[in-house]
């Protein structure tokens, strides 16, 4: 189908940002391409007001209800640009006969990269080295090797798996934990699966990857820190509500833990009267695991690849509704 006549709007803030053959593609490909130009996520009245004569929609974080909607007169399809829906009435796109489609995955290897950095700045003490460094002094400071550590994932998922494959050349010992485990993967990929219990008192890192769940809030608790070996290391990319922040600042104070680094906190931001923010020990992160070049080119490149299907006719690799 000839989508030359197509209109499409794209609010993003940072699509196209590392990589110029995306805005050049839908230039080429369609009529007419509106960029938000506001730098941030537009409100369902903005959304209102832009939607008309749209046939398809590259939509960042965007307020997408059914207010918002109401103006859509010829809108055939959403591609959200991330992964979560939770800003889209899906009931009212339902009933307006809009696509709406996702980009799964596009930050997985981003997270993971994450994580694997923070294991190896707790394991050297980057952020203690480079603030004595900076200060002039020259400290002896002792970090731990990777070779013969443990290091415990716990939610072998999409990122668990990038991360073992990244850790891969590092010669620890990776064990894991997963309520649905994939034993092939296991097998293949010489990750130990074990029970939370066998799991934690053995590893030197335990690194989180669980989505929230109604049963993983507060997994991260004393019976949970108990379990973990003295002087280990916790890294959590997941979400801070997984952790009961306090019982984590006692066992760092403690040294029952060495150090911890988070990308999420319950708050976010969390606001520098948290405990946590003031420990040398701890390596605080602005939930900043899927930010780079390669997600936003990944988010970039499968929003424009689906809402282009839709508007061609085709089916989208990766529809939601
Ligand atoms: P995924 O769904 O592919 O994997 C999650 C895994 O956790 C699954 O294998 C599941 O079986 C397992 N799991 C569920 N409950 C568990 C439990 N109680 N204990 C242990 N494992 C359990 O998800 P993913 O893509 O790997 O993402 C994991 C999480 O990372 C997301 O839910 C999200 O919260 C977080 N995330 C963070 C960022 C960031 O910017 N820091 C970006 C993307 C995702």
């Amino acid at each position: 189908m000839d989508i030359k006549n197509c209109r499409l709007l794209v609010t993003p803030t940072t699509y196209g940002k590392y990589d110029s053959r995306l805005k050049s593609k839908l230039k080429d490909q369609v009529g007419e391409v509106i960029y938000s130009t506001t730098g941030k996520p537009l409100t369902s009245v903005e959304v209102a007001h832009l939607l008309p004569g749209m046939d398809g929609y590259i939509a960042g974080l965007d307020t997408i209800n059914s207010q918002a909607l109401e103006t859509a007169d010829r809108l055939r399809v959403i591609s959200r640009y991330g992964v979560g829906v939770d800003s889209v009435d899906l009931q009212a796109c339902k009933d307006k006969n809009i696509i709406v489609t996702n980009t799964p995955g596009a930050n997985t290897v981003s997270v993971a990269e994450l994580s694997l950095g923070m294991i190896l700045a707790l394991a050297r003490q980057l952020p203690v080295a480079m603030e004595a460094t900076r200060r002039g002094q020259w400290p002896r400071l002792d970090g731990l090797s990777l070779v013969g550590k443990t290091i415990a994932i716990i939610g072998l998922g999409a990122i668990g798996k990038q991360l073992v494959r990244r850790l891969s050349g590092f010669d620890c010992h990776i064990v894991a934990y997963d309520p649905i485990p994939d034993h092939k993967y296991a097998q293949e990929n010489q990750v130990q699966l074990l029970s939370m219990d066998e799991a934690l008192p053995q590893a030197d890192f335990v690194s989180l990857h669980v989505p929230l769940l109604p049963e993983t809030r507060g997994l991260v608790n004393e019976a949970f820190i108990t379990r973990m070996k003295k002087g280990s290391f916790l890294v959590n990319t997941s979400r801070g509500e997984l952790l009961d922040e306090e019982v984590v600042f006692r066992a760092l104070i403690d040294e029952h833990l060495s150090g911890a680094a988070l990308d999420v906190f319950t708050k976010e931001p969390p606001g520098s009267d948290n405990p946590l923010l003031s420990l040398p020990q701890v390596i605080p992160t602005p939930h900043m695991g899927a930010h780079t070049d390669g997600a936003v080119n990944a988010m970039g490149w499968m929003s424009l690849e689906d809402c282009l299907a839709v508007l061609r006719g085709e089916e989208p690799l990766y529809r939601v509704i």
